[in-house]
């Protein structure tokens, strides 16, 4: 794999190991295979786990990259190795995978970039879709560690809507070069057309159908999101359809998310015509799609169950973290709801969202911090805000890695035999707990195990709370081993 990657991939494995990145070729090649297969002659001992890491960073950019711009700079036989890597590369995928891109090209032309959606897996060209922010200065696209193409996009930044067809596959909007200037935004336009068959007239009129405009910024950097370029004006068959209500030149900040208009009234069976015009030089895709819109119910049952997210003993393990972490070291996570007492913490069991006790117990599954949010209200209020930010963390996510939280959904669930007003619980390291009721400063409830049964009379010792766990599951108690890096973070 290595012997096809141009200067430019080796440079990607490089920044993305953390090492520098200057030389020729055969210098980058060193420095990689340095990493890889550690001489035995290097005074340091092989490091085992930086060169798996190593191993799967360039697997990870040979994986996404295929076609003859990869493999025929390296050879020098342009046209013969081209065709091999060509075949060899669909030889190896599935029948299903498919180009298709922005340019309305499907050729094999150049490099090639897949899809990281397992459902849809497209191809695309590497130079169509992955535009550097200073690409007018001739910057080469890197190659992102996560890549999905615009329809996935779209479809994770608001899965109330579910796409249906594409009456217009994704179109480019982006100012041709000769408009691209440093710091100019030329006005430029594009003009479309699509035919709207009568089966596609009759699937609008169903409930909860509709024909919409959708419109992304290619180099967004929060990806799940629409985006019009500024100063956007939208025709449909000659008709002014409103796409913001941002003003000229305020630009969509990290928070603010735009929307689709529905265009079902203003089009009609047959040939549609559709104009987008912007004073914008940043690189755009326009569609236009027939969705279906799905209600609370059906997208909380997109949810996996509270099993299927993520395993008990992970999130045990993450609130011991969490919990021995955050009294010895309070600064790295920053937790407003923690407030660390002596061996158990104060939590709070409200929803930062609605300020009610949570019922089901939600939360992002990367996100390393305890906690949450009431799953059904955080669904309920991204119907509009589509954000699918962590209220805790404020990272944006998607749907997908939404989950319910397995520790805290068994204590909130326990906490329906108290009142709703009854919001703080302690909490041991080793997962025990107890509500605080109101008026105490320090809860005189039996600490109980997470499901809500009580494990031990009040005031044992911490040590013997874990030997006590441990025998009533049958198994040996769990050991977590922290370990702090080089750069300050912890590692478990
Ligand atoms: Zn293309
Ligand atoms: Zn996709
Ligand atoms: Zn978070």
């Amino acid at each position: 794999q290595l012997a096809s990657f141009r200067i430019k991939e080796l440079k990607d494995v490089l920044t993305r190991l953390g090492l520098p990145k200057q030389g020729k070729k055969q210098v980058l090649m060193d420095k990689v295979l340095a990493v890889l297969v550690p001489s035995e002659w290097q005074q340091h001992p092989p490091d085992g786990n930086r060169s798996s890491i190593a191993a799967q960073v360039i697997d990870d950019i040979y994986r996404k990259l295929r076609g003859s711009g990869a493999v025929e700079l390296a050879s020098g036989h342009r046209n013969f190795s081209g065709a091999v890597s060509v075949s060899a590369g669909r030889s190896d995928e599935p029948d299903e995978t498919e180009n298709r891109c922005p340019c309305g090209s499907s050729l094999d032309t150049g490099t090639m970039i897949q899809c990281d959606n397992q459902a849809c897996k497209v191809w695309q060209h590497l130079n169509c879709v992955v535009i550097p922010e200073n690409a007018a200065e001739g910057v080469e696209p890197d190659v992102p560690s996560q890549f999905y193409c615009e329809i996935c996009r779209i479809n994770y930044g608001d899965p109330f809507c579910v796409t249906l067809s594409q009456p217009l596959p994704a179109a480019k909007f982006y100012a041709p070069a000769a408009l691209q200037m440093e710091g100019a935004s030329p006005l430029h336009s594009l003009e479309k057309t699509f035919i709207l068959s009568k089966a596609d007239r009759e699937n609008l009129h169903k409930p909860n159908h509709d024909l919409q405009v959708w419109c992304l910024l290619l180099n967004d950097k929060v990806p799940f999101r629409m985006h019009w370029p500024d100063c956007a004006e939208l025709r449909v068959n000659g008709v002014v359809v409103r796409v913001t209500t941002r003003a000229a030149k305020q630009l969509l900040g990290a928070n603010g998310r735009d929307d689709g208009p529905g265009i079902t009234a203003c089009t009609r069976e047959g040939t549609n015509r559709i104009s987008l015009s912007a004073c914008d030089a940043r690189p755009f895709c326009m569609g236009v799609r027939i969705i279906r819109r799905l209600s609370v119910e059906q997208v909380m049952s997109l949810i996996p169950s509270a099993a299927r997210g993520e395993s008990f003993e992970e999130a045990l393990a993450r609130v011991r973290r969490c919990i021995d972490g955050g009294a010895s070291d309070a600064g790295d996570d920053d937790d407003s709801d923690l407030e660390v007492v002596a061996d158990s913490v104060t939590m709070n069991l409200s929803c930062p969202m609605s300020g009610s006790r949570i019922h089901i117990a939600g939360r992002f599954k990367p996100c390393a911090h305890m906690g949450g949010f009431d799953l059904k209200t955080f669904v309920e209020l991204n119907q509009r805000a589509r954000k699918w930010q962590c209220p805790v963390c404020m990272k944006n996510y998607s749907l997908d890695q939404l989950i319910i939280d397995p520790f805290f959904n068994r204590i909130t669930h326990a906490m329906k035999d108290y009142g709703e007003d009854i919001k703080e619980v302690e909490l041991k390291a080793d997962g025990s707990w107890r509500p605080k009721l109101e008026g105490e400063t320090v809860s005189r409830q039996p600490w109980r195990s997470p499901d809500g049964t009580p494990v031990l009379a009040n005031g044992f010792h911490k040590a013997t709370v874990k030997q006590e766990e441990g025998v009533s599951q049958g198994r040996p108690p769990l050991k977590i081993g922290m370990k702090r890096a080089h750069d300050g973070s912890w590692a478990v």
